[in-house]
């Protein structure tokens, strides 16, 4: 699974990072967020969740089946 976030999207909200801080990480220098861009397949449902949630949709992913 591949996971990038928008920076010019991200308004640092921070819902990604409460969701799914396993991925997601707030950059204390210029307020976005940053994610592992490759994480575990496992992980999907959380993805997903933080997709719902970006007020930005400054989340995109993708998987080897889609
Ligand atoms: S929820 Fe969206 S806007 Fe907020 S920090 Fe995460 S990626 Fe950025």
């Amino acid at each position: 699974m591949t996971v990038s976030v928008d920076p010019h999207m991200c308004e640092a909200h921070a819902l990604c990072t409460e969701i799914a801080p396993e991925i997601f990480t707030l950059s204390d220098d210029d307020d976005i967020a940053t994610c592992d861009e490759h994480p575990s397949e496992a992980l999907l449902p959380k993805v997903r969740a933080a997709v719902d949630a970006c007020p930005r949709q400054a989340i995109s992913f993708g998987t080897e089946q889609s």
